[in-house]
């Protein structure tokens, strides 16, 4: 981890770090080198003792109050020193959550010689100060916007190391490898060799394999984060608005008995086993003259690149077996599976099987999942999210692997890997120290932009600028 400048800011921050509005409890923060100081003039513990003797990491009951008009009976928590969140003085007034407290409280400060974090900017000290490094502070937001089991584990195991640790041993190797090849340049005449070629190409192919694999997770990875993207696709009135209300248990979605009422796509959430399911509802597969419809068809086929898991469904009146085998053998993407629902099934007798055994015969080495449903009748409908939920776990298994979420880790992931093959390259052509250097140098730069070991204040900025103020 960077241990960058432990100087404390001259300058203390304070915001209210709960959620605003109507609380048991508002919690509000103050950072900064005169924290305690601060806290302490507006502060009278019921113990008589002033904070600033008071030790570290302890908590105070006592009033806050404003020329001698009190304010709020309040807890105090102190952090002295480099100990705290954001590695320097830190005091916590947890008052009663009232808006009025609240904003009483923060004037009080602001009066006293605080002035209003900006947002993230808790989290940027804690950063600056060599607290966390940077990929494990976006996993501090990704947490708190964290609402599935799945999107949580990802965020808590990048925030408490992730992939980190493992990153900067490689740019550390790395980095020895780098300034070995330039000394050798000053050596030049000379003709030596304190680089081990050898060694120096194993690590190059240890960085290249943790880099690949960490790229790979990002699909992975994302899907966790953002939920698994499910498309219902399927003809005008084949049931799709009624299975995503069957699957939500709500009349959300518009059903009608004329086709083409789905204009547009519509897009709901569930939770299913811990995992979050991105259901899209499309506007009828069909070539079609109205204008607006047309958008929505167009949408649809933009859906189905985008999904992990296509739920296509179709019933046995209104469908031909070969319609529904091109029209998934057309659409088919590797790596995507297709669920072929056979939809209606409470209309159908049951000699209809025979009709989704020449299908599933059909489109061997496609799918060889069939579900015989009733979306209006909710029959099968849970068989349907036990599927998607053991589909959910063979993708990954969740909280095992290191998984990357963030794009600009994978941004910064590629380009180092890019950068790493360069090198290779350089090396089989024999290429001079001070050229391979170059590259070198830019692997470095990159996989020190993940941690933020190399960081500017443009990057920071866009970064900690996404963050709720009082994080
Ligand atoms: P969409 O155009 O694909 O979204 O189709 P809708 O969900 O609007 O359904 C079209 C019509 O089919 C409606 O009248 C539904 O009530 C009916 N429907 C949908 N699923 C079933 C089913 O499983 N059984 C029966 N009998 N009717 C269904």
């Amino acid at each position: 981890m960077n241990k960058k400048n432990t100087i404390y800011n001259s300058d203390t921050i304070v915001a209210l770090a709960t959620a605003s509005g109507m609380g048991a409890i508002a919690v509000i923060r103050l950072s900064g080198a005169n924290a305690i100081e601060i806290a302490d003039q507006i502060f009278k513990s019921y113990s008589k003792k002033s904070l600033v003797d008071a030790p570290s990491h302890t908590v105070h009951l006592g009033i806050l109050e404003a020329k001698n008009q009190v304010i709020d009976e309040c807890l105090a928590t102190i952090f002295k020193g480099t100990k705290s969140y954001t590695g320097e003085p830190v005091v916590e007034f947890s008052c009663h959550g009232s808006n009025y407290i609240v904003e009483e409280v923060i004037k009080l400060c602001l009066a006293n010689g605080t002035r209003l974090a900006e947002a993230g900017e808790f989290t940027k000290r804690a950063f600056l100060n060599g607290k966390l490094a940077l990929n494990q502070a976006e996993a501090v937001a990704d947490l708190i916007a964290s609402d599935s089991k799945a999107s949580h584990q990802v965020a808590l195991q990048q925030m408490r190391g992730g992939f980190t640790s493992e990153i900067e041993a490689l740019r550390q190797e790395l980095l020895n490898f780098a300034s070995l090849i330039e000394l050798e340049l000053d050596f030049s005449e000379e003709d030596v060799e304190f680089a081990d070629r050898s060694q120096f190409k194993s690590l190059l192919k240890t960085i290249k394999t943790t880099l690949s694999s960490l790229i790979q997770s990002f699909s992975v990875g994302n899907v966790l984060k953002n939920g698994i993207p499910v498309a219902i696709v399927g003809k005008p009135n084949a049931g799709k608005s009624t299975l995503l209300n069957a699957l939500l248990n709500e009349e959300r979605a518009i059903v009608s008995d004329i086709a083409g009422t789905t204009r547009d796509t519509i897009e709901e959430t569930l939770h299913i086993g811990g995992i979050a399911f991105r259901f899209i509802d499309t506007a009828g597969i069909r070539d079609t003259q109205d204008q607006i419809e047309a958008i929505g068809v167009q949408k649809a086929k933009e859906k189905i690149e985008k999904a992990s898991v296509i739920l296509f469904l179709f019933d046995d009146k209104d469908n031909t077996v070969s319609e529904i085998t091109t029209f998934v053998k057309e659409n088919y993407r590797e790596g995507t599976k297709y669920v072929l629902l056979h939809n209606k099934t409470d209309l159908s007798p049951e000699e209809t099987t025979a009709f989704d055994d020449e299908i599933l015969q059909s489109l061997k080495g496609y799918t060889d999942t069939l579900l015989r449903i009733s979306a209006k009748e909710g029959q099968n409908i849970t068989e349907l999210k036990r599927f998607l939920a053991d589909y959910a776990q063979t993708l990954s298994h969740i909280g095992k692997a290191t998984v990357v979420t963030n794009i600009r880790h994978y941004e910064a992931l590629s380009n180092a890997l890019q950068a790493i093959e360069k090198v290779e390259e350089g090396m089989q052509m024999h290429l001079s120290g001070d050229l391979l250097a170059i590259d070198i140098r830019e692997t470095l730069y990159h996989l020190g932009s993940i941690t933020g070991e190399v960081s500017n204040e443009e990057v920071l900025g866009n970064i900690f600028s996404r963050f709720c103020i009082g994080k």
